[in-house]
């Protein structure tokens, strides 16, 4: 390690010469190559709730504690299928925070409803006296994100749900295995949709779930997107939904079953990879606490993160005023490249999608665009946020302190930058 040399974006030796890439993710181990091979011949198609789809689900709500869970292709679907299960239609509005990935809002314009952002604070979680002003006769539910990972304080948003009379529901795509008091994520709402896309702490590669301890509401999750023999088989044919049962509502939203098979194997793992996350996120935190420009996260004592990523606040006033890009580039030059900026998960507002939606959706003239207003919090905390990846295995630990010490070196040599 050079950490004191020159900068290696001014021609100095870099501080990380492992070679790329340094972190991937899911880990794919023998025994996960040997699911998804037996899948290939075990079926590569389930059209109702057996096999590895079945074992999947039911690995899964143990997990998460939930009677219920329902897989799907994506998390988008997912979290499409609980807003119908929801009962959310044609004008209903649902409170979403202005800082997320999109899917989390935008499935709520192919219901006809529309997303209501609300700001954030400091910490990017959702600020709910602001939450509280964007309440109006139409306000049906709000939507709890645990962004990177960090879990919401989910006893003021169940105590904030319950007092406006709002479905709370949950949107872990990053949290698979957090807790909140000891209790999983996606275990508080009435429903919780996640992702298992290629990143997420629990991967299929391509899927997603919905949890819910509610039976009525993992009838209609079914009806949504796994029409005729799932539906038939699990809705009690005296059920006022069993007529619907084979075409649902008419979309079709399965998952794949080598995907099921990977996220199958992944599953009695996660907790392990969680646990080596915690201490290596510790740790780094622990390297960068007190660096000038960098704020470290602090979750609260009742948090128990699943670090997506370790979410960095950068203040360019601490540091001469150096763009957060020059600060990037320097870093990556030091060869920490999986240190980057949220590209896709930003203030929502600034999406043409959200802000000037009717080319796309003729129903939504551009003036009834949820973001109209400027969620400052929402855009200051995407435009100062640096992400790192969170390596799980002791072995990794070298090059977890590599790149704090990449980040350590360039805040050390920033005045040699904006000269
Ligand atoms: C990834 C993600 C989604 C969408 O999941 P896909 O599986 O990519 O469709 C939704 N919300 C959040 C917060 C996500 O990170």
């Amino acid at each position: 390690m050079n950490a004191t040399s020159p900068l290696a974006l001014l021609g100095g030796p870099p501080v990380i010469d492992i070679p790329s890439p340094r972190f991937s993710w899911p880990p794919i181990e023998d025994r996960d190559v040997s699911a998804v091979t037996s899948q290939l011949t075990a079926a590569v198609s389930i059209a109702d709730r057996s096999g590895v789809v079945a074992d999947l689900e039911d690995a899964l709500a143990s997990f998460l504690g939930v009677r219920h869970v329902v897989t799907s292709c994506t998390g988008t679907a997912a979290l499409h299928s609980m807003y119908a299960a929801v009962g959310i239609g044609p004008g209903d509005e649902v409170i979403v925070p202005a800082l997320t990935f999109h899917a989390t809002a935008t499935p709520l314009f192919h219901l006809g409803a529309r997303p209501v952002l609300a700001d954030v604070n400091e910490h990017g979680q959702l600020d709910l006296d602001d939450a509280a002003r964007r309440i109006t006769a139409r306000t049906k539910a709000i939507v709890a994100v645990h962004l990177w990972g960090l879990p919401e304080k989910m006893d003021a948003l169940a105590a904030f749900s319950t007092r406006h009379d709002l479905i709370l529901l949950e949107d872990g795509s990053h949290a698979h295995g957090a807790t909140w008091r000891g209790q999983p994520v996606g275990s508080f709402g009435h429903g919780a949709a996640f992702s298992m896309n290629g990143p997420k702490p629990l991967s299929a590669g391509e899927g997603g779930f919905v949890a819910t301890d509610d039976t009525e509401l993992y009838y209609r999750v079914l009806l949504h997107g796994q029409y005729n023999k799932r539906c038939r088989r699990e809705i009690p044919a005296d059920h006022t939904l069993a007529p619907y049962a084979v075409t649902g509502m008419g979309l079709k939203l399965r998952i794949h079953p080598l995907a099921a098979a990977l996220a199958h194997a992944q599953l009695p793992r996660l907790k392990d990879y969680l646990a080596g996350r915690e201490a290596i996120a510790a740790r780094m935190r622990r390297a960068l606490r007190g660096v000038p420009g960098i704020d470290v996260p602090h979750p609260p004592s009742p948090a128990g993160p699943a670090w997506y990523a370790l979410p960095l606040r950068y203040h360019p006033d601490q540091l001469a005023d150096l763009p957060i890009e020059r600060f990037l580039e320097a870093v990556h030059a030091e060869g920490a490249d999986e240190v980057d900026l949220p590209g896709s998960t930003r203030a929502l507002g600034d999406h043409p999608l959200f802000h000037t939606p009717g080319a796309l959706l003729p129903g939504y003239p551009d003036h009834q665009g949820p973001a109209t207003d400027s969620f400052a919090n929402a855009r200051r905390v995407h435009g100062s946020t640096v992400k790192l990846p969170v390596w799980h295995r002791d072995q990794d630990l070298q090059l977890a302190d590599a790149y704090t010490a990449a980040v350590i070196k360039v805040v050390e040599h920033h005045k040699e930058l904006v000269k």
